[in-house]
Order: structure tokens, then C-alpha cells, then sequence
């Protein structure tokens, strides 16, 4: 089959690629089109050549597929030559996306004219990567040096209006692209060459005094929104050898810098992550199954989470109902959602226009009025599970036949839920994470009875909320938390054995994560945890050991970050210092429980965190409660705050070699007792010289 097809139009070549879904280059793509472009300049019929993408799209990026073989894109390069000698006009027609690859190929055309609504970018850097086909040598020589620098490092993609701006489209067609990318391409033909050649620009380049500030501020930049990764700098530097080298040497120097990204750990592991995150999409036990349409949708529970759930479908155009208990209740759950969007308008995210009609959006009730018309209700009352089945009774009640009701607990059991229902396959977890309105893991808990349509259900609305829903087991704190749970806990401990709340979390946050453990569990709250832990206390096994600390924070009231008080104390802006009073309080702890007390290190605080959560992420796996460990890495990397460039803790353990990770995980075991035991999975893959990715790669059973 071949995806790539010359045409002739009115004395124009036009060349289609035509690879769905977003005509991603692949190998032997280029060598296609490079074969159209030849048959063009042959035949004496054809004056001009246009190169359109089918579909919805122009060529969105390579196909991620193919940086496993990366000498399958080389092709692209000689492409890129030959497109720009062609000794007729080469006009690049771009709607959809023109990304990565597909914008390098755009940019060694001759002109580029574009839809309205069309966008490009150099996206490569999410992937740990640098453009890699000349786009870091020819996009500052369209479009500056500054505005090369802020799309390589940021990735973001550039709107047609201001591409067309920027210098790097020449014209915005209105109406059918086709017709006017041919009408252009003659029009230039019947003009006369020569035709311009991005890559002998160069009045655009700027001076070197010029010059300097940019790069100074774009490191600062990629310092700041991309910690601790190494790609942003090495574009910066292919881009100042753009403003520096000859042409040509440019791009070798380019593509060194491309190798050496393609080589790293950093581009392996955003890769992974960005495959993980198509993958978590996909469920197997739900293939088939449809999900019904959710057009409105109901909350029970006007808090912290009901309000930003019922942000997050406003935000989607979809209508909510929000009920609580009190009015009280209601009222502040809705100042606090307007107060949000307050502040986004004085942001400038969106307009005063938008904040309204998204509040309309938003119905605020004391009663159950309409429940029985919505297609999908939500609980999001306290944490505690009395509480919580009596509102799944209530639900049962009203709720439609084909109604989804959804939990959003963190950790209380699904099944108990449904067991207050007469329709225990209607009912499943949605459990949204703090924002709800911001963060983009939705974890899809499937219960003993969920049917697969309401998977399918819960998938569909996650996708429209432009959230990624990870299906998950039911079990305490399911996935996300069930690993939390381990992970805070190793940190108590730490800190009872000498380190300090603020060391950890600095330790932490210098590894990449976005915030301290203590940090998140003072914004979240203490006596959110301590409520957990009273409703998990059931579960705990008498004579295992248990942190000291927490019950006694809450005890005093220091509740967090709304106390000004908590692992850490905060100032009247939350700005957060370490605390030597909680210091001195774990120290008092500690000794009267007879701990020893030592001085701790960096790598120590690093492995107990993270193998703490890695040795139960293995647990959950060889349970099934997730279908691959790829799920487990995009809830850390989607929820919890884990640096995509370690790929999520599965990946991260992987990397550092299991027999390894197993070995320290055995040391702590001999330290520190049953709780270290290692996962039986963990063990045998070490045993094996397996790895969590190897194992996401069998087939299975189902
Ligand atoms: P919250 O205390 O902020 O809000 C709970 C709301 O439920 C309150 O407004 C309360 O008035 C209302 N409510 C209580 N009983 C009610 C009833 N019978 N009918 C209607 N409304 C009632 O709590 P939250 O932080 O929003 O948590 C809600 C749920 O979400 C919990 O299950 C929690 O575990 C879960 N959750 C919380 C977070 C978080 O970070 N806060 C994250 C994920 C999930």
C-alpha cells in the first residue's frame, strides 16, 4: 500500500500522504514522496508542486513508533534537499497540525500557505527529543531567533494567525485549502523562480549582542518549566549553532545533538510515557462494549472535589447539577468554583464572557431535582464509607435505568457501594484528582459487578474532559493511593529515624518530583490523611510498625497548609519553611519510642520512597488491579506530580535494573523488617532479568 500519491490539478503536481490517522511519517515515507517529487519535475504538464496531507490532518510528527529504528526517518533527510531544489515551486498546504517532522518538511518547501484553524510547532521536546531534520537550523532563519527558541524549548504549537505572523507561513487560505495552495503554486510559477530556500536566509538571524540575552533567557525558561531535563538545552544550542555555523554545519551539528537525545534515558522514558498514556486507553476487557452518550451529568457533594468536578464538565460544555446538604455547604462550594474562574479571567485564560456562561453551566441545588434525568451522577461526600452507601441508596432510587453512578473515593471499597444498590453493574469509581478542574488523571475503578459498558462510559466522558482514564481494581486507595499510602509512610519513617520533613522533601523535589511528600500532604490536608487512616484501620496488621507523628498533628489542629501549620509552616501566601517545633516534636517521638536516630542521606530517602512504591506497584500488578505497569507509570506521571523524564516509577525502577532495586529492597527487608518483603513479581523478574516494560509487551489472556 502506498500512502503517498501524485495527482495532476489544472498544471499542478499534487502530491497526498495518506497515512490515518494523522498522516505520521513513517519509514520509507519520505522515499515516496521523494519519488513523487521526481515524476513532478519529469513531466513537462506539471508547473507547480503542492504537498497535502489526506484527512484531517497534514503529516503530524513521525510516528513515535519509529525512533525505536531510528535509521528508518533517515530518508527525511535528502527529502528536505530535494524539495527545496526542486527546480519548480514547492508549496507545503497545511491544515490540522504540522508537528515535528511534518513542520520540517513544510519549512524545506519553497512557501507554506495554511487553513485558518491550521497550527505548527516543534513538539519534539515532549518526547525528550530536539527537532531532528533541520528545523532547528531553518525555523530560526523564517522566523527569528527568539520565536525559534520559545517553540523548540516550550513545544507549544503556534496558531496559523501568528505562524503567518512570525514569517513562517506566507498565506492564509480561506475556503478549500487545495484549491488555494494550487491556485498559489501556479500563481508563483507563472512569476518566475528563483524560489526562496529557507536554508539561504539569513537576515533574520540576528547579532551575536543580539543574540546572547535570548539564549541567557531561554535557558532560564527551560530551567524553570522543564527541571532537570537536558533536551531544552541541547535545541538552545543547536539553535545558537544556526545563528553561529554555516548551513550545513549547523544541522551536523544538530544532529549530534538529536543523537545524543535519542540516546539518553530522558527521551527513552517521555517516549514510554507517551505510548503508556495511548495504551492506558485501551482496555481489553471493555473491547466491544459502548459507552452511552453522557450529556449532563449530577454531583452529591459540593466540597473541595464536587466543585472541581463540576468545573471540569462546565469547562466541557456540559451542564451540572450540584447538590449539597446545607446550604452553607453550597454556598461556599460555589464561591469558591467562581472564585477559581476568577482568577483564571485575571489571568487572562479565558474572558469574563466565558466565566459566565461556564457558571451558568453550573446548577447549584439542595435537593435531588433532575437526578433522574442526568446520564451519569457522582458522589463526592466526605471519605467515610456509612455515609457514602446511604447516598448510593438514595441514588438508586431516582437515578435513571441507564445512569452511571460513579464514587469518587480515594480508598473506600466500590463494591460496598454498589451492595446499597439494586443495580451493582451500574456502579464504579471515578476518581478525579486535586484540581479536578486541572489534573488529567480520571482512575476508572471497576468493581466486582461494573459492567464493561460503564467502562466504556467512564473512558468516554474522561476523553471528553480531555482526561486520561486509567482503568483500575477495586482495593484500598486502588492504585494511585494504595502506592501513596506506602510512599508517605517510608517518609515518616525517615523522618522518625533522623531525617527532617523539609530534607525529605527537598531530597524529593531535586530528584524531579513536582512537589515534597510532606508538601502534598499539608495541601491536602491532615485530617484528610488521618481520616483515611481511621477508616483504614481495620486493615493494619497488629506488631507491623506504624508512624507516630501524623495523630499527633492532627491532634494539635495542625491541619496543613489551611492552619499555616502542618509537616511545614506556611506564611499568609502558603509559602512554605521548614519547622524546627515539628522537628523537635518527631525527635521527642522518636526517642521515647526507642528509635535510633541517625544522620540520613540523599540516596537513602530517594530509594525507601520510591522502591516503596515501586515494590507495591508490583504487587498490584501480579493482582491485576492495573493491566500494565505503563498504566501504573501515567497515573504517577498524570496524578501525582512523578518527572516524566524518569518515565514513572515502574519505568524508573526498570532502568535502574531490577536485580538491583530488588537487591536494595532485600537490604531494607533485613533493616527494617516484613514490610520490605519483597513482591513476589519483583522477585522473579529480577530472578529472570525481566522488566516491567518486557512484561506490558506478553500477550494476555482475556
Ligand atoms: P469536602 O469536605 O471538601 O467536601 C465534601 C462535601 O460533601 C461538603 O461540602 C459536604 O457538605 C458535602 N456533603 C456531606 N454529606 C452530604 C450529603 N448527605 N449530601 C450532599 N452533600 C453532602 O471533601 P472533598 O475533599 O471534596 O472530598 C470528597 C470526596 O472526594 C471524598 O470521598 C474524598 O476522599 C475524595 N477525594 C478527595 C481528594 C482531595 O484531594 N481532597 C482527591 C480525590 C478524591
Amino acid at each position: 500500500m502506498t500512502a503517498v500519491e501524485l495527482t495532476i490539478r489544472e498544471g499542478a503536481g499534487v502530491i497526498t500522504i495518506d497515512n490515518p490517522p494523522v498522516n505520521a511519517l513513517r519509514a520509507g515515507m519520505a522515499e515516496d514522496i521523494h519519488a513523487c517529487l521526481a515524476a513532478a519535475e519529469d513531466d513537462p504538464a506539471i508547473r507547480a508542486v503542492v504537498l497535502i496531507g489526506a484527512g484531517r490532518t497534514f503529516i503530524a510528527g513521525a510516528d513515535i513508533r519509529a525512533f525505536e529504528k531510528p535509521e528508518s526517518l533517515l530518508g527525511i533527510l535528502p527529502l528536505l534537499g530535494r524539495l527545496e531544489s526542486c527546480p519548480k515551486p514547492v508549496v507545503a498546504a497545511i491544515h490540522g497540525t504540522a508537528l515535528g517532522g511534518g513542520l520540517e518538511v513544510a519549512m524545506a518547501c519553497h512557501y507554506r500557505v495554511a487553513s485558518a484553524d491550521a497550527q505548527v510547532g516543534q513538539a519534539e521536546i515532549n518526547l525528550g527529543l530536539i527537532p531532528g531534520a533541520e528545523g532547528t537550523q531553518r525555523l530560526p532563519r523564517l522566523a527569528g531567533v527568539a520565536r525559534a527558541l520559545e517553540m523548540c524549548v516550550s513545544g507549544a504549537p503556534l496558531p496559523a494567525a501568528e505562524a503567518l505572523a512570525a514569517g513562517i507561513l506566507d498565506e492564509i487560505v480561506a475556503g478549500d485549502l487545495l484549491s488555494g495552495a494550487v491556485r498559489y503554486a501556479l500563481e508563483k510559477a507563472s512569476a518566475g523562480g528563483p524560489w526562496p530556500k529557507a536554508s539561504s536566509r539569513d537576515e533574520r538571524l540576528g547579532t551575536p549582542e543580539e543574540n546572547e540575552p535570548l539564549f541567557a533567557n531561554a535557558r532560564e525558561q527551560a530551567a524553570r518549566t522543564r527541571r532537570h531535563q537536558t533536551a531544552p538545552h541541547r535545541a538552545i544550542e543547536a539553535v545558537r549553532a544556526a545563528t553561529t555555523l554555516p548551513y550545513r554545519e549547523g544541522c551536523r551539528r544538530e544532529r549530534v545533538l538529536f543523537e545524543e537525545c535519542l540516546a539518553g534515558p530522558q527521551s527513552q522514558a517521555m517516549i514510554h510515557a507517551f505510548l503508556a498514556e495511548r495504551a492506558a486507553t485501551k482496555v481489553p476487557a471493555i473491547y466491544g462494549a459502548q459507552p452511552w452518550p453522557v450529556d449532563s451529568v449530577a454531583i452529591v457533594g459540593a466540597g473541595t472535589m464536587g466543585g472541581g468536578i463540576a468545573m471540569a464538565f462546565a469547562n466541557a460544555g456540559i451542564p451540572v447539577r450540584l447538590k449539597d446538604s446545607t446550604s452553607a455547604a453550597l454556598d461556599r462550594g460555589m464561591s469558591t468554583v467562581r472564585k477559581n474562574y476568577q482568577n483564571s479571567v485575571r489571568k487572562g485564560r479565558f474572558t469574563a464572557e466565558v466565566m459566565e456562561s461556564r457558571l451558568a453551566l453550573i446548577q447549584p441545588q439542595l435537593t435531588y431535582d433532575g437526578f433522574d434525568s442526568v446520564g451519569l451522577i457522582i458522589e463526592a461526600v466526605f471519605e467515610n464509607l456509612a455515609l457514602k452507601k446511604q447516598i448510593f441508596a438514595e441514588l438508586d432510587a431516582l437515578a435513571a435505568p441507564a445512569c452511571l453512578l460513579a464514587t469518587n473515593s480515594s480508598t473506600l471499597d466500590i463494591d460496598a457501594m454498589a451492595a446499597a444498590t439494586s443495580r451493582p453493574h451500574m456502579v464504579a469509581g471515578m476518581h478525579f484528582f486535586s484540581p479536578a478542574n486541572v489534573m488529567r488523571l480520571l482512575e476508572i475503578v471497576r468493581g466486582r459487578d461494573t459492567a464493561p459498558e460503564v467502562l466504556a462510559t467512564a473512558q468516554a466522558v474522561a476523553r471528553k474532559l480531555k482526561k486520561v482514564g486509567v482503568v483500575v481494581g477495586n482495593c484500598p486507595g486502588f492504585v494511585g493511593n494504595r502506592m501513596f499510602a506506602l510512599y508517605l509512610r517510608e517518609a515518616q519513617f525517615l523522618v522518625e529515624e533522623g531525617a527532617t520533613p523539609w530534607q525529605v522533601d527537598q531530597v524529593l523535589h531535586d530528584w524531579g518530583m513536582a512537589m515534597g511528600i510532606f508538601a502534598i500532604d499539608d495541601m491536602a490536608g491532615i485530617d484528610v490523611a488521618w481520616r483515611v487512616k481511621q477508616e483504614q484501620k481495620h486493615l493494619e496488621t497488629p506488631g507491623t510498625r506504624t508512624p507516630l507523628v501524623l495523630d499527633q498533628l492532627y491532634a494539635m489542629g495542625r491541619l496543613g497548609q489551611k492552619t499555616g501549620l502542618g509537616w511545614h509552616r506556611y506564611d499568609e501566601n502558603r509559602k512554605a519553611s521548614p519547622d524546627p517545633e515539628i522537628e523537635a516534636l518527631i525527635e521527642r517521638t522518636a526517642r521515647a519510642a526507642g528509635i535510633e536516630r541517625r544522620t540520613i542521606g540523599p540516596e537513602e530517602i530517594i530509594e525507601r520512597c520510591i522502591y516503596a512504591m515501586v515494590n507495591e506497584g508490583a504487587r498490584i500488578l501480579q493482582e491485576g488491579r492495573a493491566s500494565r505497569a505503563g498504566d501504573i507509570d501515567i497515573i504517577y506521571l498524570t496524578g501525582y506530580g512523578f518527572p516524566t523524564y524518569r518515565g514513572g516509577p515502574m519505568w524508573y525502577a526498570d532502568s535502574v535494573g531490577l536485580p538491583a532495586v530488588h537487591q536494595r529492597i532485600t537490604e531494607f527487608q533485613a533493616r527494617h523488617g516484613a514490610l520490605w518483603t519483597p513482591a513476589p513479581l519483583l522477585a522473579h523478574l529480577a530472578s529472570k532479568g525481566g522488566t516491567f516494560a518486557a512484561l506490558d509487551r506478553m500477550p494476555r489472556p482475556e
